[in-house]
C-alpha cells in the first residue's frame, strides 16, 4: 500500500479522535479558529452539527439573550454533536455586562427624525416609551453624561446630542434619526460611562456558566484587571474553571497602555470587540487598535479573538462581500487566534454558509507567506524554562528542513499556547490527558489537541507511542522529522526538554 493511501485509510479509521478532519482535500490544516455564536438560527442538534462540520471550533453562548434553560440546552447539544462527530469544540459563555440600554416602547418601536427632541427618562415606566421619550435601564446615565455629549444608540445608527439634564431626564436633540426599537444599546462617544463591569445578572450568569462547565468566560466592558479577577473568583467559588476572556470595548481602556496591559495580563485571551469599541472610539480608529491589540496579546503569550460584523451581509445572503472576505483574511494576517460570528450564526439566514465561508477564506489567507515567518520575541529575555523550550522548538521547526509536526505533551495547555505565539505553518500537536485542556486549545491558533489517553512513563516509550499516533492520524509518515517537547510527567509548567526524532528510526 502506498504511503498516501495508507495515510488516507488511517485518517478515515481514526478521525474520531483527532482534528484530522479539518484537513481539506489539499491536506492543508486550518490554523486560525472559528467562534460561532448560537441563537435562534442555530439551536437544534442538526444545526449545531452542521456548524461543527463546516468548521466551528468554539461556540459562544451569549448571555445577553435567552434564559438559563436555553443556554443549558444548547451546551448539552454542543457536547452531543461534538461527541457524535469525534470533534473537540470549546464553549465560551459571554456575560452581558453593563450594556446600557433604553427600555421599551408602547408600540415596540418609533421613528426619530433629525432635529426632533427626545428624552431619555430614567423615571419613566419601562414599557411606556413613545416618540417623545423612553425609559433607560441605567439610572446613573443622568449623572454620567453632560450637556454637549454625543450618545450613540443601536450601534451608532441613531445619534443624539445632550441638550440639557434635569432630574431623571436627559433632554436630547436628534442628530441622526431613524427607527429605534426596544432595548437598543446606548454608548457615549469617547466612552467614560461609570457602570461597573459585573452586574447582578452577570453574577447569576457566572453560576450558570459554572453549572454548564464552560471552557471560557468572557467579561464584557472590563475597566480593569480587578473585573477579570473578580469574575474568575466568583466562577471558581461556584465550582467552575475556565479561561477568562477580556472583551476590549471601552474607549478609556484602549487609550491607556498600562490599563490595557494589566487587563490582558489578568486574562487568558482578549476579544477585539469591534462593535461597542467602534461606537465609542469611532470606526476610523478601530483599524490600528485591532492590529496593535492582536500584536500585544501575542507578545504577552495570550490568545485573541477578532469579533463583530466580519460576515455581516451573510445574515441575509449566502455569500460574503469582497470586503468581508478581506476583513476575515486581514485578521488572519494580523495574527488573530480566532475570528468570530455573531448574528450571522445566531440569527441569520445562512449560519453554516457563514462558517464555511470563514473556513475557506482562512485557508486562503494562511497561504500568504509573510505570516509563516516570525520575529516574535527574538530580542527579548525569557523568564520561564517552559517558555524558553517552547520558543526554541518553534525556531528549530521553522528553520530545520523536513519537520512535519511539533509535538508537546501538555497538562494545562500552556506550552502549546506559548509555542503558537510564533508564526509557523507546522502543526502543533498537543497531547493532553485532561479533557478540559483539549477543549480550551480549540481556540488556540495552529494547535490541535489529541487525547493522550495512554499513560506514558519513559521518554523512549513516549516517543514510540506518539510516533504511532502521528502515523495513525496522518500527521507524519516514515522519515519525517518531528520535534518533541515534554517535561516531568503530569506536572504543570514542567516542559524542560526538547528532542528531534525521525519517524521510523
Ligand atoms: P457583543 O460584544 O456582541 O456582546 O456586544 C462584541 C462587540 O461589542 O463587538
Ligand atoms: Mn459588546
Amino acid at each position: 500500500m502506498s504511503v498516501d493511501s495508507k495515510t488516507k485509510k488511517n485518517n478515515q479509521a481514526h478521525k474520531s479522535n483527532s482534528e484530522a478532519r479539518q484537513k481539506n482535500k489539499d491536506n492543508q490544516l486550518r490554523r486560525t479558529k472559528i467562534v460561532a455564536t448560537l441563537g435562534p438560527s442555530s439551536s437544534r442538534l442538526d444545526q449545531i452539527e452542521g456548524l461543527i462540520k463546516a468548521g466551528a471550533n468554539v461556540f459562544r453562548l451569549n448571555f445577553s439573550h435567552g434564559d438559563a434553560a436555553d443556554h443549558k440546552a444548547r451546551a448539552q447539544l454542543i457536547r452531543e454533536a461534538a461527541k457524535k462527530q469525534g470533534r473537540i469544540v470549546a464553549i465560551l459563555g459571554d456575560l452581558q455586562g453593563p450594556k446600557i440600554r433604553i427600555a421599551r416602547f408602547k408600540a415596540g418601536k418609533i421613528m426619530l427624525t433629525d432635529g426632533d427632541e427626545f428624552i431619555l427618562n430614567a423615571g419613566l415606566d419601562s414599557n411606556a416609551g413613545d416618540v417623545s421619550q423612553v425609559g433607560i435601564d441605567y439610572p446613573q446615565l443622568v449623572s454620567d453624561c453632560s450637556v454637549g455629549d454625543t450618545l450613540l444608540l443601536d450601534d451608532g445608527r441613531v445619534v443624539l446630542q445632550v441638550n440639557a439634564i434635569s432630574g431623571k431626564k436627559v433632554h436630547c436633540g436628534v442628530v441622526i434619526g431613524g427607527e429605534l426599537s426596544n432595548n437598543k444599546g446606548i454608548n457615549r462617544q469617547g466612552g467614560g460611562l461609570t457602570a461597573p463591569a459585573l452586574t447582578e445578572k452577570d453574577f447569576a450568569d457566572i453560576s450558570l456558566a459554572a453549572d454548564i462547565g464552560v471552557d471560557y468566560l468572557a467579561v464584557s466592558f472590563p475597566r480593569a484587571a480587578s473585573d477579570i479577577n473578580l469574575a474568575r473568583e466568583r466562577l471558581e467559588a461556584a465550582g467552575g474553571n475556565a479561561g477568562m476572556v477580556a472583551k476590549i470595548e471601552r474607549a478609556e481602556v484602549v487609550k491607556d497602555d498600562a490599563l490595557l496591559s494589566e487587563i490582558i495580563e489578568a486574562s487568558d485571551a482578549i476579544m477585539v470587540a469591534r462593535g461597542d469599541l467602534g461606537v465609542e472610539i469611532g470606526d476610523a480608529a478601530l483599524v490600528a487598535v485591532q492590529k496593535q491589540m492582536i500584536k500585544q496579546a501575542r507578545t504577552m503569550n495570550k490568545m485573541v479573538i477578532t469579533a463583530t460584523q466580519m460576515m455581516e451581509s451573510m445574515i441575509e445572503n449566502a455569500l460574503p462581500t469582497r470586503a468581508e472576505v478581506f476583513d476575515v483574511a486581514n485578521a488572519v494576517i494580523d495574527g488573530t487566534d480566532a475570528v468570530m460570528l455573531s448574528a450571522e450564526s445566531a440569527a441569520g439566514k445562512y449560519p453554516t454558509e457563514a462558517v464555511a465561508a470563514m473556513h475557506r477564506i482562512i485557508l486562503g489567507a494562511e497561504q500568504y507567506p509573510a505570516i509563516i515567518k516570525s520575529q516574535h520575541r527574538v530580542n527579548e529575555k525569557f523568564t520561564r524554562i517552559d517558555e524558553a523550550i517552547g520558543l526554541s522548538v518553534m525556531y528549530a521547526a521553522n528553520h530545520l528542513d523536513g519537520v512535519k509536526a511539533i509535538v508537546c505533551m501538555t497538562e494545562s495547555g500552556y506550552t502549546p499556547q506559548i509555542m503558537s505565539r510564533i508564526n509557523s505553518d507546522i502543526p502543533i500537536l498537543a497531547f493532553a490527558r485532561r479533557e478540559q485542556t483539549r477543549s480550551r486549545l480549540a481556540l488556540c491558533r495552529g494547535v490541535y489537541a489529541i487525547d493522550a489517553d495512554k499513560a506514558v512513563e519513559s521518554t523512549t516509550e513516549t516517543h514510540q507511542w506518539v510516533s504511532e499516533q502521528l502515523l495513525k492520524f496522518g500527521y507524519a509518515t516514515d522519515g519525517d522529522l518531528v520535534i518533541f517537547a515534554n517535561g516531568k510527567h503530569h506536572q504543570l509548567g514542567g516542559t524542560n526538554n526538547m528532542t528531534i526524532i525521525r519517524i521510523g528510526d
